[in-house]
């Protein structure tokens, strides 16, 4: 007996059924359901194990000649005297994983006006009325503004344009366009521009331009008519026929693929979901992105984001999902965005750049903003907090600010460290760790806090319920024929 009076197994007891012909590699499990775990490693490779397959495991009993074994070596859980180069493919495995965080900052947001035509009851930005051009930002901020944008070492630079409704400002993306192409003669990146608008002032002028320079829109269609002109209202009321209008003359003008669409679910939203897939169908978009509120700008001083839960999205995710699925069945392709970038976690070697899901947080080294007035953000989100009174993730100004002040500033650096999931706690040990990611912006939002406590955290709950939706629906083949057709 111990002085602590517990009683622990002799050394011996430990040793007896190891199997010291193999050593493990790093790895985390999580439970799947009953009885199931996920076993993943670093790089993302994962086996769906029972409880007795889990502690042969990690004891080093597994029989060398059984599957299981040669499933766990052939995934890189672990590695004996006959894997010469196992460990240096698991090296470039990460590596690969790894590669968009030498690479950044691939995404510029130019916020060009915070004007809008539209009065959305969740905005997430703080929109003004559409005749205040105090709110538009100048010739002088996007020219500074684009000379941060070439010091990046990303060798692919997207500008998106957004606002409020960056058409109100339609010059000033002109400008930026013209000045961006003449800088990427020398630079000669990658170079692609997208528009984020309502499409309420897309008229020829504008498709022309589009046409001209390869640049894609991207716009809001929540649903049918009627949900869409309730949730998105705008004088006249014809949201809707405007935004559907838009998208067919894009689609004609520019091409199919150069416009997609978003949408945001309201409690309104939540049993119509099949219904908003129709919507997609009937104008001939071929994906849709089921994304939940944000808690920020409008949506919270309108406590939109109180008026459904977690668990309740995540019902109408599932629902959609498995209408989707029916859909694809039938020999229509159709994805759903966010799932998407989950498979090409789960089923490929490579990141796919989605900023709340990286560790680092993709806060300002995968996307970064710069807003009307100068003020250089590190997400959209940091600015729609800044617009409700907190500037806790401005990094600096266009203006007063070089690259170096702004990039290496302690309000980034501070930010990227808290945000390593593979120190955070509860993270750390999370078997969906490598699909996942984490978030600042969102934690210290919620919680006031950039780690945040994940037991309470809504972004932890939503992508761990996906995770294990996905996971379990891998494992019937015919799903999973259609699910790997999805990854990118
Ligand atoms: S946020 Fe939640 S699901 Fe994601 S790694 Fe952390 S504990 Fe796991």
């Amino acid at each position: 007996m111990s002085p602590l009076g517990k009683r622990f197994k002799l050394v011996d007891d430990f040793n007896q059924a190891e199997n010291h012909d193999y050593h493990l590699l790093p790895s985390r499990f999580a439970g799947l359901d009953d009885g199931r775990y996920l076993l993943s490693n670093e790089v993302g490779e994962y086996l769906v194990v029972d409880r007795s397959q889990l502690e042969s495991y990690v004891k080093k009993a597994v029989d060398q000649d059984s599957d299981f074994y040669h499933d766990l070596k052939s995934k890189h859980f672990l590695f004996d005297d006959d894997s010469n180069v196992a460990i240096d493919l698991l090296a470039l495995k990460y590596r690969t994983k790894a590669l968009r965080t030498s690479q950044f900052t691939s995404l510029h947001l130019f916020v060009v006006t915070l004007r809008c035509d539209y009065t959305c009851q969740y905005c997430q930005v703080s929109r003004q009325t559409d005749d205040k051009h105090a709110f538009d930002m100048s010739e002088e901020t996007a020219r500074k503004a684009l000379a941060l944008v070439f010091r990046s070492p990303s060798p692919a630079i997207k500008i998106e344009f957004q606002g409020g409704e960056p058409l109100l400002n339609f010059n000033l993306i002109q400008y930026v366009v013209s000045e961006a192409k003449k800088l990427n003669e020398t630079h000669k990146r990658d170079l692609q521009f997208v528009i984020t608008s309502n499409l309420s002032f897309l008229d020829d002028t504008v498709l022309a331009f589009c046409q001209e320079h390869g640049i894609h829109l991207s716009t809001s269609l929540d649903g049918n008519e009627a949900l869409h002109n309730s949730n998105r209202p705008r004088p006249g009321k014809n949201s809707y026929e405007i935004t559907v209008k838009g998208i067919k003359n894009a689609q004609r003008f520019l091409g199919r693929d150069k416009i997609g669409a978003l949408m945001t679910t309201t409690e309104k939203s939540l049993s119509q979901v099949r219904s908003i897939i129709d919507t997609y169908l009937e104008h001939n978009l071929d994906c849709i992105f089921l994304r939940p509120l944000s808690p920020y700008g409008f949506a919270v001083k309108n406590h939109q984001t109180q008026k459904y839960d977690i668990d309740r999205w995540f019902e109408f995710y599932k629902e959609g999902l498995d209408y989707i699925l029916e859909i694809n069945r039938q020999g229509h392709h159709f994805v759903e965005v966010y799932t998407q970038i989950i498979l090409t976690k789960l089923l490929s070697p490579f990141n796919t750049g989605y900023v709340d899901l990286q560790s680092p947080s993709g806060a300002a080294i995968a996307a970064i903003v710069y807003n009307y007035d100068g003020d250089v953000y590190a997400s959209d989100e940091a600015r729609m907090l800044a617009e409700m009174g907190d500037r806790k993730f401005r990094l600096g100004s266009v203006h007063t600010d070089s690259y170096e002040d702004i990039w290496l500033s302690d309000v980034l650096l501070d930010t990227l460290e808290s945000s390593l999931s593979e120190s955070a706690p509860m993270c750390h040990d999370c078997g969906f760790l490598p699909y996942c990611g984490t978030d600042p912006v969102y934690h210290y939002a919620t919680q006031q806090d950039v780690v945040g406590h994940k037991a309470f955290s809504g972004f932890c709950a939503k992508n761990m319920k996906i995770f294990k939706h996905v996971i379990k629906l891998l494992e019937d083949p015919d799903t999973k024929k259609i699910l790997t057709n999805w990854v990118r």
